[in-house]
């Protein structure tokens, strides 16, 4: 990996890498030429649509009488069509922050926004309505019911979009069963299908409610390497083709290596982001801020 470090900006935007009709790159290799400020001041300008913002971000979990740091003023802009990566130690903060993104959790403060659109303050009933909407996820233990078929699973999201009929809520199970190469086993149970079809599964179920983003939590944890690789390729091919913004969260190295963008945590906070160019990765490193992560406060030690 090529490196330049230097201090990013409070909040840093990671473009998706597309040009944009009539801007001029500002220099044709950026880690030589072009402050790291500059660089992704220029990646900023003109956020399309599908944009997710999370803007000075922190979680603390309240576990008994202690309070559980987890993430600490996280800033960060997710433009459409990245593949990105979520890296860090176990215990660093990246499940806490792909649940913020998909407004599964809120934030303690801070917010998160979707296409300019704040998503705090609202009902659980109208976060679960945007996320219906906006969101696919992949787990990594797939998360499929194991009385259903493959089909009936892909098929169980749609089943909340009043507006869809049967034959469109099964055309739209076909295509992404199709996508994931599944076409054959559409009447399996999981129980009947390995590891990596099942992940295929839960990736056509993601993307049959056509969504604006794919959270994937360490996709790959299950499976075995070579299998984990062939997923990985799948969601590539899908970001590829169809623009679907991917955020994933893992530790493995390899999956780091398929990423076009990378967010780097410990200890609940950036601690590096990176982009990765035709030359290799450029990657802005956070400055260390003096004050630490606060400690884990009990009620003994805040009284
Ligand atoms: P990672 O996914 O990188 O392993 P997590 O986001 O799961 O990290 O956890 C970040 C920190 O928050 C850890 O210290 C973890 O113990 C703590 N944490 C996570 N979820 C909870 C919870 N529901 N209650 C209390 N603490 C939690
Ligand atoms: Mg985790």
């Amino acid at each position: 990996m090529a490196a330049a470090h230097r201090s990013a900006p409070t909040l840093p935007r990671l473009g998706s890498g597309r040009q944009r009709p009539g801007a001029a790159r500002p220099a044709d290799d950026p880690r030589s030429a072009l402050p790291a400020l500059a660089y992704w001041a220029y990646w900023a300008t003109g956020l399309p649509t599908g944009t997710y913002v999370v803007e000075n971000v922190s979680k603390q979990y309240r576990l008994g009488d202690q309070l559980v740091p987890a993430l600490h003023r996280v800033s960060l802009t997710i433009e459409e069509g990245v593949f990105l990566a979520i890296a860090g130690p176990s215990g660093s903060g990246k499940s806490t922050l792909l649940n913020l993104i998909g407004c599964i959790d809120t934030p303690t403060t801070g917010r998160v926004l979707i296409d300019g659109l704040d998503t705090s303050g609202h009902s659980p009933d109208a976060l679960a309505e945007i996320r219906a909407r906006t969101i696919g996820f992949i787990f990594q233990t797939f998360n499929l019911f194991p009385v259903l078929s493959a089909e009936e699973n892909v098929e169980y999201p749609l089943l909340q979009f009043k507006e869809l009929s049967r034959d469109e809520r099964r055309a739209r199970v076909a295509t992404f069963l199709d996508v994931v190469k599944l076409g054959k086993h559409a009447r399996h149970r999981p129980s009947e299908l390995s590891g990596g079809q099942r992940q295929r599964v839960a990736i056509a179920r993601a993307l049959a409610t056509h969504p604006k983003i794919i959270l994937a939590g360490e996709p790959t944890a299950n499976l075995d390497s070579r299998t984990g690789a062939g997923i990985l390729e799948l969601m590539k091919e899908i970001n590829r083709s169809f623009q679907t913004t991917f955020v994933f969260s893992t530790h493995d190295k390899k999956v780091i290596a398929k990423a076009d963008r990378l967010i780097r945590i410990e200890d609940g906070r950036v601690r590096r982001l990176g982009m990765r160019t035709e030359d290799g990765w450029v990657l802005v490193k956070e400055r260390r801020r003096k004050e630490a992560m606060p400690e884990t406060q009990t009620k003994e030690t805040s009284e």
